[in-house]
């Protein structure tokens, strides 16, 4: 009797249990198959494992299992995969001063102020988000306009592009930062005119000047800020992401969800720098764990900075800063060193390179370390944006991805064309190039620095217009892609570029049941429409982690 009783409540109040046979039907399924074409289907049969046993087709016999979920003939599509995401980032950004809004300078200062007010137990004020092109400035900020917000406190703001800081004097003072801080090598700090003195922004490899001052945040408040990169994933439809740039502390962050069963997202992920990467893994990448959600893949590198620092390397000199290429951030024997270690160990790099000098130097490295470490390597070059159009062969050449982000394009179109000029730009965010070369993509966000939303990227890769529909008819509309490669980019082929293809990316048999409920087909859509999709459900191993309602 008592048994029954809880049988009977259990039925009543779980949600439909992961651990059984489970078919989800009467939907509008789609994904993309092993073929790279896209597969239409009605339903999938979820095991005991959260993997896919069948996918339906429209007549096919509806099979017997445990349970049964009503799709409601809404559309299902596989989890959406962000291939170049920060992941810590992204929950830090949610609990912190996000001044990616502001319009101008005294606007981004108000917010500072109330901020500040708001949070009056924290020591540091720290944020993110502040760009002085939108704010009209036509410089940087200085340290004296952010103590007029706040003095009596430590501010430390990084910028949208995440490749410079903005400190306040308390800031740099706990940082000892004074006339006599030299520039370090790959960095700036920046002077006030005519003289020596520190005006409170630092570019580059200077922003460490600054970062090493400022505590670390506690596990704790990491294993929230992880916790919050969740939610905010899942609610855009993210079941996966390459986190790019994963310290010992994030990875001990997502070890312990791990082990404690909140992991609900999928990690790919790549050391910050060669020190992470042997702490983390040793001597080789860590196997799968967790049922395929967190493994360490990689390194990720740095070969320059941003093109809205001026901190991308250039082959030629910026158009707007004449006597400026920008900077490599990691000198040639270096690179191939750490190539090279990395190699020998399996680890797949993951190489940042922005500017056209940067891609090329990274290209180029790869060449030559790739004749004496053949095989299936998939070397990653992360954003590669401006690309010399003669390099842009070589991604194909040797197996390498490039691994971009859409929206990236859409928000960097007018200051691309003002730092390189008119004649510069044929190689500029060149995803369908790279592909009828021959090459391979991966797309994300880079999020926190752009939003991780991937119907947005979506939209961007398959029009090249942003959310105002600017401009007309596209960017250089030849490099668009199809609304059919777009997706891919967001799912198999992000799958792909981190080793994951077979486990999840895809609604087929043996893969994860990973997948979303949207309100429309993405396929279908307008750029406009699709932009708008809402997210209904997201789903990862057949267990529900999002509901909108
Ligand atoms: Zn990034």
């Amino acid at each position: 009797m008592k048994l029954k009783l809880i049988a009977a409540l259990l039925a009543a109040t779980m949600a439909p249990p992961a651990l059984a046979d489970v078919l989800i039907d009467n939907v509008e399924g789609l994904t993309i198959d092993e073929n790279g074409k896209v597969l239409r289907f009605t339903g999938i049969v979820v095991d005991d494992q959260g993997k896919v046993a069948k996918v339906l087709q429209r007549g096919d016999k509806k099979p017997q299992t445990d349970y049964r979920e009503d799709g409601k003939g809404r559309v299902m599509i596989p989890g959406l995969i962000d291939a170049h995401a920060h992941v810590m980032g992204v929950g830090i950004a949610a609990l912190t001063l996000d001044l990616s809004d502001t319009n101008s300078l005294a606007e981004a200062l108000e917010k500072i102020r109330k901020f500040a007010a708001e949070n009056e137990a924290r020591p540091w004020i720290l944020g993110r988000g502040w760009n002085q092109e939108k704010w009209g400035l036509g410089r940087f900020p200085t340290a004296a306009e952010l103590d007029s917000a706040v003095a009596d406190r430590p501010v430390y703001l990084e910028r949208v592009d995440g490749h410079a800081g903005w400190a306040n004097t308390m800031a740099m003072k706990a940082a000892g930062i004074t006339t006599a801080t030299k520039n370090p090598d790959g960095g700036r700090v920046e002077r006030l005119a005519g003289s020596q003195a520190p005006s409170g922004v630092f570019v580059d490899n200077a922003t460490r000047l600054m970062e090493t001052a400022i505590p670390a945040p506690r596990p704790n408040e990491r294993d929230l800020a992880f916790a919050e990169a969740q939610k905010v994933l899942h609610r855009l439809g993210i079941t996966a992401a390459a986190d790019m740039g994963t310290s010992i502390e994030d990875w001990q962050a997502y070890r312990r969800a791990g082990d404690n069963g909140s992991l609900t997202l999928r990690i790919m992920a790549y050391a910050g720098g060669p020190q992470n990467m042997e702490l983390i893994a040793g001597s080789r990448p860590t196997p799968w764990l967790y049922d395929d959600k967190l493994r360490m893949n990689g390194i990720k590198l740095y070969m320059d900075g941003a093109l809205g620092s001026r901190g991308a390397w250039l082959k030629q000199p910026y158009s707007d800063d004449p006597k400026n290429t920008g900077l490599p951030l990691t000198a040639p024997a270096q690179l191939r060193n750490i190539l090279v270690r990395a190699a020998q160990g399996n680890f797949q790099p993951a190489i940042h390179a922005i500017g056209d000098a940067a891609n090329a130097e990274a290209l180029n490295a790869i060449g030559e370390i790739a004749e004496s470490f053949p095989g299936d390597r998939r070397w990653r070059i992360e954003h590669a944006q401006i690309v010399d159009p003669a390099d842009l062969p070589k991604f194909a050449k040797d197996g390498i991805i490039a691994s971009m982000q859409p929206v990236h394009q859409t928000s960097d179109r007018l200051m691309a064309e003002a730092r390189l000029g008119p004649n510069r730009l044929d190689g500029a965010y060149a995803w369908n190039t790279i592909l009828q070369l021959g090459g391979k993509l991966a797309f994300g966000s880079d999020a926190p620095v752009e939003s991780a939303d991937p119907f947005a990227g979506m939209a961007a890769a398959s029009t090249r217009m942003d959310a105002d529909g600017q401009p007309f008819g596209g960017w250089r509309p030849q490099d668009r892609v199809t609304r059919e490669q777009a997706l891919a980019g967001f799912t198999s082929d992000a799958a792909y570029a981190g080793f994951a293809e077979g486990r999840f990316g895809r609604l087929l048999p043996g893969e994860r049941a990973d997948f979303v409920l949207v309100d429309r087909d993405p396929l279908l859509a307008t750029p406009a429409d699709l932009r708008a999709t809402k997210v209904l459900e997201t789903w990862v191993g057949g267990r529900k982690v999002y509901d909108a309602d």
